[in-house]
């Protein structure tokens, strides 16, 4: 037993904790959970908690079903919302086979295979998401328009707003499952909120966003409302975006930061952000993996639907922010795509192979887009080698079924399952007659 398992191991005894519940996610996202007794826990972190992996999509093939949890004992945190004494913990798990190799199911595998791509080249892949979401003030009901908690703005204050009080208490769960906040705000639609997370390793930061939907919902529900992370709730309220800023180091030297080039960024830097550009239209299945996701990229607003980067251009795909100057810590560029229902997994992998290659390749980075990508004309983004983001998640997927990217970096268990579900959710959606059809056809027709 290592010391990080010694150390959970007491802390179960000091702080009397009753249950241990081994977090994992699956393919699409949804987190997994299975409670044990802290007798259990030796055995877990030893050999792993068996479970049958084909009842939960996207996890074994048939003939593969048995599959084993291993906690990871560096994740252990007790969950706030639960009390004290006896109080109730989580770890998550890396999810192996019965002779102990990893699952190429498991989206934190898929991660950390390619996390160690990019160790090879010498870099850490840093993380910082900004997650966007809507609260409202009921339960959903099928068929039934939601009804926003406020009918605020963009970093409005509202006096004794249901948003304020909900970020606050929401931040202080996080914080006490040691997940720093560096931000949050009210959004521009009604009820809808942000919370940036801080910087982190990519790992860290896939595992905090797991928790923080989790603590989210949480608190939500013991405010009696509801929150949500669906990219767009309302046809005409924006929707929400999971903007993630990312950057390379090098050590504790940071690789996209070169002093006195142009945004300070260094040809790393340029590079990986070609690489995003090139293979964008491949990534954002899984940046952007739902039938409604496509509604938040085609509408406007803040949210990209064109594939090129800027300055400072809220129009682009990806922005490099504000710097300070000669604070090259801070240099990073920010993905504008990504939406808050992603896995987050699979995305910052997709995400890392994409930069890694335009790296690898020494992809050149086009021109920045200095204008509002939306206000010229079809054939002026043209003639400046602008394309569109992929238009449905119909479009995605015919560009992610020949990327070779895209299999390379899910591995084919991943792809395969993902892409087939991702299929049949559109075969689904396809044959629905909506509302918009019957308003506008039957009056008239
Ligand atoms: N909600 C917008 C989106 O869908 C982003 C707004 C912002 O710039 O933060 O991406
Ligand atoms: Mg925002
Ligand atoms: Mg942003």
């Amino acid at each position: 037993m290592g010391k990080q398992e010694d150390f959970v191991l007491r802390a179960l005894e000091e702080r009397d904790v009753r249950f241990v519940r081994l977090w994992f996610t699956d393919v699409l996202g949804s987190l997994k959970s299975v409670a044990i007794a802290p007798a259990e826990l030796e055995g877990a972190f030893s050999e792993g908690i068996g479970f049958d992996g084909s009842a939960i999509e996207g996890f074994a093939r048939v003939y593969e079903a048995d599959m084993l949890a291993k906690p990871d004992p560096s994740t252990f945190q007790i969950l706030p919302w639960r009390g004290e004494g006896p109080a109730t913990a989580r770890m998550f798990c890396d999810i192996v086979m019965p002779d102990g190799s990893p699952s190429y199911a498991d989206p934190r595998f898929v991660l950390k295979r390619t996390l160690s791509k990019a160790a090879e080249a010498g870099f850490t892949f840093y993380t910082h998401p900004e997650v966007e979401f809507y609260l409202f003030k009921d339960t959903p009901e099928p068929g039934a328009e939601p009804v926003p908690v406020d009918r605020s703005g963009y970093f409005d204050h509202t006096a004794q707003s249901m948003g304020s009080d909900f970020r606050r208490e929401a931040i202080t769960m996080l914080e006490a499952m040691g997940i720093s906040v560096e931000f949050s705000h009210h959004e521009g639609g009604p009820g809808q909120q942000e919370i940036d997370l801080r910087y982190a390793d990519a790992l860290s930061t896939a595992d905090n966003i797991m928790t923080f939907r989790t603590v989210v919902r949480e608190v939500a529900l013991s405010q009696g409302i509801w929150a949500t992370f669906m990219p767009k709730p309302f046809t005409t309220h924006p929707g929400s975006g999971m903007h993630t800023h990312v950057s390379l180091f090098e050590g504790d030297r940071n690789a996209f930061f070169a002093a006195g080039s142009e945004y300070q960024l260094s040809t790393v830097g340029r590079q990986f952000i070609a690489g995003v550009l090139r293979h964008a239209s491949e990534i954002t299945v899984v940046t952007n993996q739902w039938v409604n996701s496509y509604k938040r990229l085609m509408w406007g607003g803040e949210a990209p639907s064109y594939i090129c980067w800027g300055h400072n251009n809220r129009s682009a795909m990806i922005r490099v922010p504000m710097y300070k100057p000669n604070k090259g810590q801070s240099t990073r560029m920010e993905l504008r795509t990504i939406d808050s229902a992603c896995n987050p997994y699979l995305s910052f992998a997709v995400i890392l192979a994409a930069g890694l290659k335009g790296i690898e390749e020494g992809y050149e980075l086009p021109r920045e887009a200095e204008d509002d990508v939306w206000s010229l004309t079809e054939r002026e983004r043209k003639s400046l080698g602008i394309d569109p983001l992929p238009k449905s998640l119909y479009d995605a997927i015919q560009v992610a079924e020949s990327s070779e990217l895209l299999a390379e970096t899910l591995g084919e268990h991943v792809y395969d399952f993902f892409l087939r579900n991702k299929r049949k959710e559109w075969e689904e959606y396809r044959i629905q007659v909506s509302t918009f059809e019957r308003d506008l056809m039957l009056p008239v027709l």
